[in-house]
């Protein structure tokens, strides 16, 4: 056991607070990774004010981990000390169960998130709002040499959440495609979508973001608060991705896309959706989920991120000011993630 420095809550809705953990001692199919930046990512923020349901306490929240390997274990081959390291939304899964099987062990029936979890050895898992981190090789992602480690960060959930719907639904050339909600999510989804080569539009809630959006590579940026925005586009997208994490006129959606177009959802509003069946039915409408991606998909991501010159943009903050970096995340004050420098932990 190794004693490290780590931000946590102590219980639902408190403040964060500098603590220490234990990380478990560095098994043979292990790394140690020190980590060097951690993402806050909004669901950080719902878990640790059980949003979600209820949680595990005292809780490290971090699933956004960006670091250097310091020591393997005896049977990792794939990784040596002074590797760059990733971590992202989960540290564990079975291989074996149907799930892993077929390549999606992001739904591992006995799978581990990386924090508000309870890993294989009966402890709780603490994630990277630390210093360092115990975690099994296979569960581990290559940081390209090319990405600096503190915009490589937000990829290890955001880059995922958004790469994985837009392979899946073929965001390409030919193809139009919304992102809802420029946010942490949605700036990813923006770059990675005109990366792939498709148009891409914004719909955002205002035009206060217009320039960063036209910036980030999107071809046309529309106000959704703006009636005329659904009149303009009616019927003309090929796939919306949502990272809208509040509940949304689904049926305004829906009609803005072509016969059968899809509506991914990415987002996790903790209030239940409405739907009128019509607007699904009209068109052959898909209406979709997505959530993060398996690791190797998170590596695809991370190498195509690498490629493209792809990173976050971020906000650097200091340990001592992650829970005002929480009360700006809830009033969407950030641009475009805030990103812990865990040496001022
Ligand atoms: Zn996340
Ligand atoms: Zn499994």
């Amino acid at each position: 056991m190794t004693t490290v420095a780590a931000y946590a809550a102590p219980a639902a809705k408190a403040p964060l607070e500098r603590t220490t953990i234990e990380r478990r001692p560095v098994g043979p199919n292990d790394v140690l990774i020190e980590i060097k930046y951690a993402g806050i990512c909004h669901s950080d923020i719902h878990q640790a004010n059980e949003g979600w349901g209820e949680a595990i306490f005292p809780m490290v929240p971090g699933h956004e981990i960006a670091g250097v390997i310091t020591e393997v274990g005896s049977a990792v081959t794939k990784f040596q000390a002074g590797d760059r390291a990733g971590v992202g939304c989960f540290v564990d899964s079975c291989g074996t169960c149907e799930a892993c099987l077929s390549g999606q062990n992001q739904f591992c029936q006995d799978g581990v998130s990386t924090y508000n979890a309870i890993g294989r050895d009966g402890k709780p898992a603490y994630g990277g709002y630390s210093t360092h981190i115990v975690v099994d090789a296979d569960h581990t992602l290559r940081i390209p040499d090319s990405i600096p480690l503190d915009v490589a960060a937000p990829l290890l959930c955001a880059g995922i959440t958004l790469y994985s719907p837009l392979k899946r639904w073929q965001a390409g050339p030919g193809k139009k495609v919304a992102i809802l909600g420029l946010g942490g999510l949605g700036h990813m989804g923006v770059k990675i979508a005109h990366a792939l080569g498709a148009e891409v539009t914004v719909l955002s809630q205002t035009l206060r973001k217009k320039d960063d959006g036209l910036g980030l590579g999107a071809d046309h940026y529309y106000a959704t608060s703006d009636e005329d925005t659904f009149k303009q586009l009616a019927g003309s997208l090929d796939l919306i991705v949502s990272t809208v994490s509040a509940p949304l006129d689904l049926g305004a959606y829906l009609s803005l896309l072509k016969t059968g177009g899809a509506f991914v959802n990415v987002g996790a509003p903790e209030e239940p959706n409405s739907l009128n069946m019509f607007g699904l039915i009209g068109g052959n409408k898909i209406l979709a989920g997505s959530m993060i991606g398996s690791i190797a998909e998170t590596q695809e991501m991370l190498d195509f991120c690498a490629e493209h010159s792809l990173g976050a943009e971020i906000e650097l903050i200091r340990a001592d000011q992650i829970n005002e970096a929480y009360e700006r995340v809830l009033a969407s004050d950030v641009r475009y993630r805030f990103v812990i420098d865990t040496a001022t932990i």
